[in-house]
């Protein structure tokens, strides 16, 4: 006890220490309007209430195996269709009955409206990395448009879906938190970005070859937690084995999420041991209520005891994503204080990502210096925080949230341009 009294004070003098001899100017999340606001005094509002109301079709993918077969049987049909049509869609990745050559052709008209309806259609597809990227825009039902990456790496591939299209949570250096939320998605329109990219990979899309799709990150549009049921629903359809599902690991699927409390509390309890990766971007208070509005709810220490209450529920070793803005969140001392407040809720339980921002010229929202970076770095791991920089792929096709979709809206990428 004493000891720990002992390590803790130091600890306290060291970032007190820091922190006076931090000279550097500080900015501030409310030093210029949002990114991609379209007026000087627009302000982040946190919203949860999606602008549209409109339903996608209902698909094979939002049903479980024995929702699948009572909408055959409801339409006449024998029930073992079900598991044919499931095993096309998440084995072959085919999700068009006219080449299903199992499936009687005077049937196919009437399982295609039921249960295949096309939900995601391309809008634009480009290439970067040297092709081992792949960003996909895709129109739903409605009109409204939500972004994919598949990326390719030596010992994976991964793809990072979006669960709803804009989003509520308004951080102010995102994109897609100055659009709102228009809607959720469903769990199919989730489920549809995966099944593409499953095909994509098999069929050598990706540079390298064919590959297969090992893991999927819920990073893209949208806060993933406040699609709470679909969004469970989707990882059930990734987890489960054919023909209920895709198969795929758990332990290769992150849902992100910018700090939900309850929800990342049930997701605990739901028997799935997916990672959690929570966006933190600041340690303090002080600076996340401005950078993360939802910090205004749920704050930085119960957030983290959550997360901690995560991992002891799942053994799963939770991320913390942390986008380093120069002179902004990059100091040393909020390195510092950043690994006390993990130190304190035990050790090997988390895991550092810090992840250098795309530059943006003349913009607060800049990716800080090289030697803060390594400054940063250096103190979690010398405090024992198992730390990697986190790749940005595809930064030169728009890679963060919401920006494609941003760039096509006002007219600076063509529709149907291939290549970046
Ligand atoms: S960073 Fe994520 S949670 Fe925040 S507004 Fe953008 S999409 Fe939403």
């Amino acid at each position: 006890m004493k000891e720990a009294r002992g390590a803790h004070e130091r600890s306290a003098t060291s970032l007190s220490d820091l922190q006076r001899r931090s000279s550097r100017r500080e900015v501030r999340p409310t030093d210029q309007p949002p990114e991609g606001a379209t007026h000087k005094d627009a302000k982040p509002v946190l919203s949860f209430t999606a602008k549209r109301r409109g339903k996608a079709p209902s698909h094979l993918a939002d049903l479980d195996a024995a929702g699948r077969k009572q909408v055959l049987k409801d339409l006449g049909m024998p029930g073992f269709r079900a598991d044919q049509l499931s095993r096309h869609y998440f084995t072959h990745f085919e999700a068009d009955p006219s080449n299903m050559s199992d499936i009687p052709a005077g049937m196919r008209e009437a399982v295609s409206g039921a249960l295949l309806p096309k939900l995601v259609t391309k809008v634009v597809s480009l290439e970067a990395d040297g092709g081992r990227t792949i960003k996909d825009l895709w129109r739903l039902y409605d009109g409204a448009q939500v972004e994919s990456v598949l990326m390719r790496y030596p010992q994976r591939t991964t793809l990072c879906v979006s669960s709803q299209a804009g989003c509520g949570m308004a951080c102010p250096f995102c994109a897609t938190g100055q659009m709102g939320l228009t809607r959720n998605l469903s769990t199919a329109e989730i489920v549809d970005q995966v099944r593409e990219a499953q095909a994509s990979c098999r069929d050598g899309k990706l540079a390298g070859g064919s590959t297969a799709l090992s893991n999927v990150v819920f990073m893209g549009m949208g806060e993933p937690l406040a699609n709470y049921k679909t969004v469970v629903a989707a990882l059930h359809r990734l987890i489960d084995p054919a023909p209920e599902g895709f198969g795929m690991s758990a332990r290769n699927i992150t849902v992100s999420t910018v700090g939900l409390v309850p929800a990342i509390k049930k997701l605990a309890g739901e028997g799935m041991p997916v990672t959690l990766a929570v966006s933190l971007h600041a340690p303090d208070d002080d600076l996340r209520d401005e950078l993360i509005p939802i910090n205004s709810r749920w704050k930085v220490g119960e957030l983290l005891d959550a997360a901690r209450a995560y991992f002891l529920a799942t053994g799963r070793r939770v991320s913390i994503e942390y986008a380093l803005i120069k002179d902004m969140n990059d100091q040393e001392w909020r390195a510092q204080l950043l690994a006390d407040e993990l130190n304190k809720r035990g050790h090997g339980w988390v895991h550092v990502n810090p992840i250098p921002l795309n530059p943006t010229p003349g913009s607060i929202w800049t990716a800080s210096t090289r030697s803060a970076q390594e400054a940063f770095v250096k103190r979690l791991r010398d405090n024992g925080i198992a730390t990697s920089i986190r790749d940005t792929r595809g930064s030169d096709i728009d890679g963060a949230c919401g920006q494609l979709a941003t760039a096509v809206a006002d007219g600076k990428r063509a529709v149907g341009e291939g290549r970046a």
